[in-house]
């Protein structure tokens, strides 16, 4: 870690990035703990990747987010990956160390399992079987930090079968492959659904099930948060469900990254997720 006397850098490198919500959750803890800094965003295109890589630890920042497309090409890029990171096949932050050294971590997996954690804190993740609706990305990385913080049921439903079976090949017993006809009996017995899926978020589609089979006591949860409230999470809600959406991810994978590149484990505030939902009505 550099000295916090000196003005510090992080960003995100993405294309595009215009959306990203990340300047404000960063910017804000920058101000809040007083330390002098700034995140900001850089669109790299996919050819410029390698030098802009090169670029963080000759312009001394402290680090950077990484987001589409880059999350799995920049790994051949860094001199070390977290082991976490590498079962995930992406990574999500780099931290620059004092000898520019390049480490890359993937936060978001266990940002998700924080935020189940955020709202329920008498849930783990062998409360019981987890039913995942989705396999890209997204999936991947919760499913990754589920199995290693010792989930015992995983079941993976995606529309493309061989997407699930995929990470049952990758990550072994806990996770069972289930076909997108058996959805909707995927969630009998539950004790935490998560849509992983795009659907529900805004412009697209509502995710196609039925909670007919869902446990009055499950946790549902959505990697979505625009809107705050997908169909998915408001059918659970209206069902009596405990429902989360994923801004408690967003936020809690971006405290790790604070930490490593500021050397302060920063707070989720009120005024932060104010803060942050006040662009979803700006965007
Ligand atoms: P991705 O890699 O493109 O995966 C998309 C997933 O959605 C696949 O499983 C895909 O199934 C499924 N899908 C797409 N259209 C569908 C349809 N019509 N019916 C059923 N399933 C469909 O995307 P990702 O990066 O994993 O992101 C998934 C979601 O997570 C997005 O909404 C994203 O915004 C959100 N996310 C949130 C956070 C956070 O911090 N809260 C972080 C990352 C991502 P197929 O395999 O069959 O195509």
């Amino acid at each position: 870690m550099q000295a916090q006397s000196t003005f510090g850098i992080a960003g995100l490198l993405g294309w595009p990035v215009a959306h990203s919500r990340s300047p404000v959750i960063h910017n804000h803890w920058l101000a809040r703990y007083g330390i002098l800094g700034r995140y900001v965003l850089f669109g790299v295109a996919p050819e410029s990747l390698a030098s802009a890589v090169k670029g963080l630890s000759v312009l001394r920042l402290r680090g950077c987010n990484v987001t589409t497309p880059h999350k799995q090409a920049v790994m051949a890029l860094l001199d070390d990956v977290d082991p976490l990171a590498k079962s995930i096949g992406a990574v999500n932050t780099i931290v620059v160390g004092d000898d520019g050294s390049l480490r890359g971590y993937n936060n978001d997996g266990n940002g998700f399992v924080q935020s189940v954690r955020d709202a329920q804190p008498s849930w783990r993740p062998d409360s019981g079987p987890i039913a995942i609706i989705g396999a890209g990305g997204a999936a991947r990385a919760v499913i990754a930090s589920l199995a290693a913080q010792g989930a015992g049921e995983i079941r993976v439903v995606n529309r493309t079968f061989e997407r699930a079976k995929a990470l049952q090949d990758a990550f072994g017993p806990p996770i069972a492959a289930v076909r997108w006809n058996d959805r909707e009996r995927a969630l009998d017995g539950v004790a935490l659904a998560v849509n992983a899926t795009n659907q529900g978020m805004e412009g697209q589609p509502a995710l196609d099930i039925a909670l007919t089979h869902l446990p009055a006591q499950a946790t549902v949860a959505d990697l979505v948060y625009v809107p705050r409230e997908t169909p998915f999470l408001q059918a659970a809600r209206v069902r009596g469900n405990a429902t989360l959406n994923g801004l408690g991810m967003l936020l809690n994978q971006a405290r790790p990254a604070f930490n490593a590149w500021f050397g302060v484990m920063p707070q989720i505030t009120p005024e932060l997720i104010r803060a942050v939902e006040a662009t979803f009505t700006s965007a």
